[in-house]
């Protein structure tokens, strides 16, 4: 477990700078372990060290991982993954938050679901800020508007915010330029629907959630920086 310890302290080592360059503090910034891909042993070692955060891309992939622990009762589990509506059912049994809703029909029908099971689902609308057509999220600041009052009303989700995934480049200037779009977006629902107190802003992976911090992330979503490469997506 000691490689993961080394990992948690490099990772928190870079929160913290990133954190002062823009005077923020580190509790504004939740850290969501990604185990996609990974055994839950991955899962176990990182709760030893104290995350109960935790996020996953595949909707199967999930249940048939953390449906079997014992323990590990008070981590939250968050897709963030695309939601197919055919997987809706299984999304709203099992995560605590669905941070990649794109599409009103997935979310009326994870609402659906939700109402049946009696239980309120936090979610996160998905934006693709990159323009990188292999990426889901709503495609722009429309299309999202477009669709926000229909999942506005249904009542057993709960919008809290917005997420999205940097563009795949190593140019800093593409990269920050993203995450500034998904923050303004974010400020004009906060000032559009003031009722809803909107708190997360969920963006920066592994390679690069300084820049996402410094954008004013709330939450960043590692995976390999803590458990090391992924032999595939
Ligand atoms: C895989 C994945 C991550 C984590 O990526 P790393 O680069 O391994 O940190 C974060 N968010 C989403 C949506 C992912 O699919």
């Amino acid at each position: 477990m000691d490689y993961l310890r080394e990992r948690l302290v490099a990772i928190e080592e870079r929160i913290e700078a990133a954190s002062v360059r823009c005077g923020r503090k580190r509790e504004e910034i939740e850290l969501l372990a990604v185990t996609k891909t990974l055994p839950l042993a991955c899962a176990e070692d990182a709760y030893a060290l104290g995350l109960r955060l935790f996020g996953e891309n595949r909707v199967k992939e999930a249940v048939e991982k953390y449906g079997n622990r014992s323990g590990m009762m008070d981590t939250r589990l968050h897709l963030i993954g695309h939601l197919q509506r055919n997987k809706a059912r299984d999304a709203s049994r099992f995560f605590d938050c669905v941070e990649s809703i794109d599409k009103t029909e997935t979310a009326i029908a994870l609402n659906a679901y939700c109402a049946q099971a009696g239980k309120t689902m936090d979610i996160l609308l998905e934006v693709n800020t990159s323009g990188e057509v292999s990426k889901s999220g709503f495609p722009d600041d429309s299309a999202l508007f477009a669709s926000i009052d229909s999942i506005l009303s249904l009542s057993n989700l709960r919008i809290q915010g917005l997420m999205t995934v940097g563009p795949l480049t190593d140019e800093e200037r593409i990269v920050r330029a993203s995450f500034a779009r998904l923050r303004e977006l974010f400020e004009k629902l906060k000032s559009l629907y003031p009722e809803l107190y909107l708190s997360v802003l969920s963006m920066g992976m592994s390679g690069d959630f300084e820049l996402a911090i410094e954008e004013g992330s709330t939450r960043i979503r590692v995976g390999t920086a803590l458990f090391g490469p992924r032999t595939y997506a």
